[in-house]
């Protein structure tokens, strides 16, 4: 099973229950029966992909994945729009708003799950296999495993979380609130030098391997994760 977090919404119980079967052994689940309650979920966990009813009461499922798109915050996070409608123009009005993809009802277990995997895979959160590789650097999200040049990094699940978010988005600057929000969740109280603390602690592990440039400090905006210097 990965450590990857699927938020499933569905107001209908039975197809809700059927999702979350479907998807507990290969993934962590939550399951939601309303945009509310998927608002809340989002502002109290970290979601890698939210699996997305299109038919809900009160607010609709493509009304809560546009006002996704529009929030800085969850404008990343991968949404896949489940639906009864197999109609092309609704599938194109979907997309449009910004899904990552469309799944009609009804569907195989089989094919959902590939079809969630194809996501993760195109928004950095999965590699092929659960594995990220950056030069001799390699990170096994299911099997838990960082090793540069095939020797084990001893790392604890915070810094290995980081490492996971650095190595799927290398040669970009990201801000501390940021860092924040993806690898410790965005409604935990924590405060931004926490950051700094579990990056010394990353850069002294990194250094017994002598890589500790490998994260950079950009004076006045956050860190960057690089293996080419
Ligand atoms: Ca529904």
């Amino acid at each position: 099973m990965s450590n990857l977090h699927i938020l499933v919404v569905e107001d209908e119980d039975a197809i809700r229950e059927m999702l979350v079967m479907a998807l507990e052994q290969t993934f962590m689940v939550s399951a939601v029966g309303s945009a509310e309650q998927a608002i809340q979920a989002l502002a109290e966990d970290r979601v890698d992909l939210m699996l997305l009813d299109w038919m809900l009461p009160s607010i609709s499922g493509i009304e809560l994945a546009r006002r996704l798109k529009k929030d800085t915050a969850q404008k990343d996070l991968p949404i896949i729009l489940l639906t009864a409608r197999g109609e092309e123009e609704d599938k194109i009005r979907g997309l449009e708003i910004g899904a990552d993809d469309y799944v009609t009802k009804p569907f195989s277990p089989k094919e959902l799950i590939a079809r969630i995997k194809a996501v993760l895979r195109r928004s950095g959160k999965l590699g092929e296999s659960g594995q990220v590789t950056l030069g001799d650097i390699t990170l096994d999200a299911e099997q838990h495993r960082l090793t540069i040049a095939g020797r084990s990094l001893d790392v604890s699940p915070t810094e290995f979380r980081l490492m996971q978010f650095f190595m799927t988005n290398p040669d970009k600057v990201y801000s501390r609130t940021h860092l924040l929000d993806q690898v410790w969740g965005r409604s935990v109280y924590i405060e931004e030098r926490t950051v700094d603390v579990h990056i010394r602690r990353l850069r002294k592990i990194l250094s017994e391997f002598e890589r500790e440039e490998l994260i950079q400090t950009v004076r006045g905006f956050g860190y960057r994760f690089s293996i080419t210097g």
